[in-house]
């Protein structure tokens, strides 16, 4: 499960491994090329969607921890634990065909009162977990409101207008359905804990100390313990770091839904 789904894989690796293996061509026009491709296919992509493309918050000393997928239940009893003793926040992005496996009754009760008082907030990753640019537009919406229902009726929080789509993937049509069901604002990474494989402790701690910057938004899984034990220490670096965990509206402004 966690090797199908590899959302940590960001698309910027990619580009950085291309531009290193074409030595040839000039490196300030492949920039260059790149930006405005990149403006141009934003632009396309979001024009009359209402939806928003998001990769980090405003550099402000905050920073947006994630939690993805499925969520085996010693996962995410570990990370609500943590969450709840040392009240830093944290957002959610269950898949409700997998993840609800994991939230056992007790961590629902806890979770609701965390949401209760502002301490968590969840995002919609789809019901299913596909790649969302390979199903029809009524396919993608029963996905996100099937979803979108399961975590309002477990949680007692609507995810909206908060989307996060599996393996970061989109295209212009996941955009139009997504901000027509309210999904405004389509939510991507600027970090990675690289976690939807088993890490050791050390490796995740290596991680976020390389990706924590002011208005980070960091993508986590909920998918192998390592991460929950590995929380406590993260949150202590940001500490350090004085950069303050919090969910995603507030990190971004909006806000907080119930
Ligand atoms: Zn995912």
């Amino acid at each position: 499960m966690a090797a199908r789904r590899g959302t940590s894989t960001n698309a910027a690796g990619a580009n950085l491994w291309t531009i290193h293996t074409r030595r040839t061509r000039s490196f300030a026009t492949l920039v260059v090329t790149t930006l405005l491709c990149t403006v141009v296919f934003v632009a396309v992509a979001q024009a009359g969607s209402g939806a928003r493309v998001i990769d980090h918050g405003p550099n402000r000393p905050q920073i947006a921890l994630t939690f993805d997928d499925d969520f085996c239940g010693a996962c995410v009893d570990g990370i609500l634990q943590v969450l709840a003793s040392t009240r830093a926040e944290a957002t959610f992005c269950p898949n409700g065909v997998s993840a609800r496996a994991g939230w056992s009754i007790a961590d629902r009760r806890l979770a609701r009162r965390l949401v209760a008082r502002g301490q968590i907030a969840f995002c919609n990753h789809t019901y299913s977990h596909f790649d969302v640019r390979r199903l029809s537009p009524g396919r993608l919406a029963d996905e996100l409101n099937r979803n979108g229902a399961w975590i309002e009726a477990t949680f007692g929080t609507d995810p909206r207008p908060y989307f996060r789509p599996p393996y970061g993937a989109y295209n212009a049509k996941t955009l139009a359905v997504a901000g027509q069901l309210g999904y405004g604002r389509v939510v991507m990474w600027s970090g990675t804990l690289a976690d939807s494989s088993p890490r050791s402790v050390p490796y995740l701690l290596a991680a976020i100390r390389y990706w924590a910057k002011p208005g980070a938004i960091i993508l986590a899984h909920g998918d192998h313990p390592n991460t929950a034990r590995a929380l406590r220490r993260i949150l202590a670096f940001l500490h350090a770091r004085h950069l303050q965990p919090v969910t995603l509206p507030h990190l971004l402004g909006g806000a907080h839904p119930q």
